[in-house]
């Protein structure tokens, strides 16, 4: 691992200070799980890295609150999985974080942090042998012609098919989430959805921060009483894996069993957080039937494009979406 230089700020302001004094080749840190994995494996090779893990200003998380839930982006994933609010009234938060990695990963992890991790794919991660546009811009793509059982169907049009593989990120979207964030030019707040960007010709630009941006808090609006929510994913073995595909779907019922309102976002078969709309149409004003969910997962991949190897994540997705929304209601009318 190349030798790197480590401050520990003591404010957020600060932090972003020494984002600034130490330039592009600074990494902030929270858990490191990602990070420090990526380091090891000669991916990012940062100069410099900031740890905001132990922050106060970033460290707790509220969901008491009449009007939303507020987490710090340095609060642990573990932690919040266990909230007793987010486990009764906001399954598909709560699950997406106890399905994630691990028991030890989750109680060094973030909420931010994860949000910010970097794809899976085996040719990114694996060094100089292989061409990775993402990795080195211009350099070209491995996965094209290579394996791809593990890219993304949705989104995969632009020079990158590397999955996303977060599971927070996925029922956030799900939920409106918006992000507080903090850097040089002050505060703004951003939606959770314009967050990751389309990899388009651009594949090494993942998110929309700005230079020295930092995310403070993560902020999610109550919903109504009478909303069910589900996070259901389907994995190559039944822990410690990343998703081959997931759902998170919130939905609330009319007085006459007709679904009145649903959000529908897709994880693991997408080149980021992605939200399906068409899955929603497909269900909104309608009875929740067998068929009425089996149409929903088919229209969430009515445009997917399958590589090589990864066509049978359509069939799968579209069965993910199929169930989420069966679990939903169920939870919804019982
Ligand atoms: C074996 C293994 C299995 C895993 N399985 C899953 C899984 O199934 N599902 C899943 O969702 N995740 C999974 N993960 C990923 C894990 O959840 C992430 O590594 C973790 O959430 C990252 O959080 P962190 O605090 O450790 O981030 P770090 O490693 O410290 O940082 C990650 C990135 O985010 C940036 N960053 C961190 N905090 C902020 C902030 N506040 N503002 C701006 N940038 C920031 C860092 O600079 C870095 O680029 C797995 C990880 C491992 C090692």
């Amino acid at each position: 691992m190349r030798r790197f230089s480590y401050r520990a700020p003591e404010t957020v302001a600060e932090a972003v200070a020494a984002l600034a004094e130490g330039g592009p080749g600074t990494r902030l840190l929270a858990g490191g799980t990602s990070l420090y994995d990526l380091m090891k494996l000669g991916v990012e090779t940062p100069s410099a890295v900031v740890d905001i893990g132990r922050l106060p200003e970033l460290a707790g998380f509220d969901t008491s609150g009449p009007d939303e839930l507020v987490f710090g982006a340095c609060a642990r994933m573990a932690d919040v999985a266990e909230d007793a609010v987010l486990r009764a009234d906001y399954p598909a938060l709560a699950e997406s974080l106890a399905l994630a990695a691990s028991p030890q990963v989750r109680n060094m992890a973030t909420v931010g942090g994860n949000l910010l991790q970097r794809t899976r794919c085996g040719y990114f991660r694996g060094g100089e042998a292989f061409p990775c546009d993402k990795r080195r811009p211009g350099s070209g793509c491995a996965a094209r012609g290579g394996l791809d059982r593990g890219h993304a169907v949705l989104g995969a049009d632009g020079a990158c098919t590397a999955a996303y593989p977060g599971d927070w990120a996925v029922a956030l979207l799900a939920f409106d989430a918006r992000l507080d964030l903090y850097g040089p030019h002050g505060a703004r707040t951003i939606a959770l959805a314009d967050l990751h960007r389309d990899p388009a010709d651009a594949p090494h630009r993942e998110h929309t921060l700005g230079a020295g941006e930092l995310i403070v808090r993560i902020r999610v609006p109550t919903t109504p009483a009478g909303r069910a929510s589900v996070f259901h994913k389907v994995r190559d073995r039944e822990s410690f894996a990343f998703a081959l595909a997931s759902a998170a779907v919130v939905l609330g019922f009319d007085g006459r069993g007709r679904v009145a309102d649903c959000r529908i976002a897709l994880g693991g078969v997408a080149t980021r957080p992605w939200r399906s709309e068409a899955a929603e149409r497909a269900v909104v004003g309608e009875l929740l039937t067998e068929e009425r969910a089996v149409r929903a997962g088919e229209a969430a991949f009515a445009d997917a494009r399958p590589g090589t190897h990864n066509a049978f994540r359509i069939r799968l997705g579209a069965r993910v979406v199929a169930r989420a929304l069966r679990t939903a209601a169920e939870r919804g009318t019982s």
